[in-house]
């Protein structure tokens, strides 16, 4: 058991944990390996919040180094990810109920996405808190209140209207996805993945490792195709600061 009560939160994209970087109060920084590690509290919460950069062994090294230097007992990701499932749209947030790297094949020797050793492909989320967390977000994305804190122009070039909150498969691998081909092969193998991303199922793999629990939460910034890398920086530019910070507010009191 762990008797710490610090919540870790991590994100690939700065634009998004610098919203709660600066929500911080008696920060503290530590520079490690590249890294800025920022603790501080959220209201009463102590929480150490730090950019992963991207891909899986950046977000990995960064997790662990989470873990064992600053005591963690819950980890929370947070980031933009390509929706791939039927009827995921930007603007929607996808809460990880599993997580799985796509990339990661040892066939013949072990069955493919298999990680070796480990004998898993999935590694799951905390069940209980991704649960209790959607009816947090679900608010955060009423209509009413996503009008006051995004500009109407950003949710009409978006096409967001009434943002979903969905429970689901996220696949992770080094890759950004962005062309047809590319999606198309993806939902043929895993036809159950809501969303791509770059980071989240390398974090879930090390979080299992050390025993110690995650919640990973992806907005849809891009539908991972050809439009997706203009969609994504538009996304990440004007819209995703935003969810990032309210969404971390709300949730840190489930936590
Ligand atoms: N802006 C960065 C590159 C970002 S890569 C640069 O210029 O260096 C995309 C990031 O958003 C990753 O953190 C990944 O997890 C997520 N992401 C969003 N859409 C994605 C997609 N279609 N495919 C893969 N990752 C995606």
């Amino acid at each position: 058991m762990n008797a710490s009560n610090v919540i870790g939160i991590l994100g690939a994209i700065p634009q998004e944990i610098n919203g709660i970087i600066n929500s911080l109060t008696s920060v503290k920084e530590t520079v490690i390996s590249n890294r800025s590690y920022y603790e501080g509290f959220l209201g009463e919460q102590k929480v150490v919040v730090v950019y992963s950069r991207i891909g899986k062994v950046a977000a990995a090294a960064t997790v662990a180094t989470l873990l064992l230097k600053f005591d963690v007992c819950k980890v929370v990701f947070i980031g933009v990810a390509g929706g791939i499932g039927t009827d995921v749209c930007v603007g929607d947030v996808v809460v990880a109920k599993d997580l799985i790297q796509y990339d990661m094949d040892a066939s013949p020797l072990r069955p493919k996405f298999e990680v070796p050793l480990i004998g898993k492909s999935y590694f799951n989320s905390d069940q209980e808190l991704s649960i209790a967390i959607m009816d947090r977000i679900k608010a955060i994305l009423s209509p009413d209140n996503l009008n006051e804190l995004i500009d109407s122009d950003d949710l009409k070039k978006f096409k967001i209207k009434a943002p979903k909150v969905l429970f689901g498969t996220i696949a992770s691998g080094d890759q950004f996805v962005s062309t047809n081909e590319q999606r198309s092969r993806l939902l043929a193998e895993l036809p159950n993945a809501l969303c791509v991303e770059m980071e989240g199922a390398a974090v879930a793999q090390v979080c299992f490792e050390f025993g110690i629990p995650c919640v990973v939460i992806r907005t849809i910034s891009d539908n991972a195709n050809h439009e997706a890398s203009f969609s994504f920086q538009s996304f990440v530019e004007e819209v995703s600061i935003v969810y990032g910070r309210e969404i971390l507010k709300t949730i840190i009191e489930l936590m």
